[in-house]
């Protein structure tokens, strides 16, 4: 069964999703179970997953079926290591050099097949950028970005590049995965490990040769070739939301969720979108704008965070930076990189680190 967090309101599911493609029978099946055994809503994570809260007691093994039956829970042992982001345009416009998607797929499959690997650490991040950069500031442990369709620059711990051809990159990856398992001790990512980068791969007999290209991209709301990026404000897509996603997708096509808790749908849906609530164009407040669950779904919360940034959007200074608000000092969900911390103290907030 799909291990379940209790947390204040009810059971907390995270349903993970390799590379954010989710096909639309299975967000119509997620937009169900969130109806009939949580709150409702089905929640965007910073690692393009799902999460389902509220879940009643008999809501895990219920939940755990429809996955199954979905094709969204493949292997209850390595559940909790498919850490698997993909850029999420990959593919579909001009920057992307290289479609990762089909090793997103052969990534995932050969992770499941792989019994040692179900104890990587639930942290540990695998990432594939179809060679714009837009994953290069989101710490992931082993990381490849694509040069061109032959060949891909392999990192580790955001660290080193090593030239790999594509058709040697899951082998390589998951290989690295299994070196880090090797010389761990207590350390959940390679970057908390001493010279992690450097000891990996020396067990895998390779050296880090290549520079990395430090040219890196943003994927925001908006029109980006045949797609469009919306916005899901504060990463909590509601039913009528999620309805309005199955709708803009025709047949047995998918939506791919981003890290950036948005959907890359097709570019005619944008209209439908709009009326729900979600958000098609790049000058929004909402963009760049997360929260934590705050109050009432997390005991250690001092402040309904989420009811909170609604109503006071407006009213923080941002110069640029995502801003992130959050209900204690754990500051979960937090982005990757400068951000404007916003965080709950008892009676009221501070802005990084200034009374609001
Ligand atoms: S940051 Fe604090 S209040 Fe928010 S979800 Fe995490 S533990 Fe709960």
């Amino acid at each position: 069964m799909l291990a379940v967090h209790q947390a204040a309101d009810g059971g907390l599911a995270r349903v993970r999703v390799p590379g954010g493609v989710l096909r639309i029978g299975q967000l119509e099946v997620l937009r169900v179970a969130a109806l009939e055994l949580g709150d409702g809503r089905l929640e965007l994570t910073s690692r393009g997953n799902v999460q389902i809260r509220a879940l009643k007691p008999d809501g895990p093994r219920e939940l755990s079926d429809r996955l199954f039956a979905a094709g969204l829970l493949p292997s209850i042992t390595h559940e909790r290591v498919r850490n698997i982001l993909a850029s999420p345009l990959s593919g579909l416009d001009q920057q992307s050099s290289y479609d990762v998607l089909p090793v997103v797929n052969a990534l995932d499959e050969a992770l499941c097949a792989c019994p040692s690997l179900a104890e990587l650490p639930g942290r540990f991040l695998f990432a594939l950028d179809d060679g714009r950069g837009d994953l290069a500031g989101i710490g992931a442990d082993v990381a490849v970005r694509a040069v061109d369709h032959r060949e891909a620059l392999l990192t580790l711990g955001g660290h080193g590049a090593v030239r790999v051809p594509w058709s040697h990159a899951v082998e390589v990856m998951l290989a690295a995965a299994e070196a880090f398992l090797a010389v761990r001790t207590e350390e959940w990512r390679i970057a908390e490990l001493e010279d992690g980068e450097g000891r990996i791969l020396d067990r895998l007999g390779l050296q880090a040769t290549e520079e990395l290209p430090t040219a890196t991209t943003t994927v925001g709301a908006g029109r980006h070739g045949d797609a469009l990026v919306a916005t899901v404000p504060l990463g909590s897509l509601t039913q009528d939301q999620a309805t309005a996603l199955t709708h803009a997708v025709a047949g047995e096509a998918a939506v791919r969720l981003t890290p950036w808790r948005s959907v890359v749908v097709p570019v005619v849906a944008g209209e439908q979108l709009e009326k729900v609530g979600l958000v098609t164009t790049a000058d929004s407040p909402w963009n760049g704008v997360t929260a934590c669950a705050g109050r009432p779904g997390c005991g250690k919360a001092l402040a309904d965070v989420r009811g909170d940034a609604r109503r006071m959007l407006q009213l923080v200074p941002r110069d640029g930076r995502r801003v992130h608000w959050s209900g204690c000092e754990r500051r979960c969900g937090k982005p990757a990189g400068e951000f404007v911390d916003v965080v709950a103290v008892g009676n009221g907030y501070l802005v990084d680190g200034v009374r609001m």
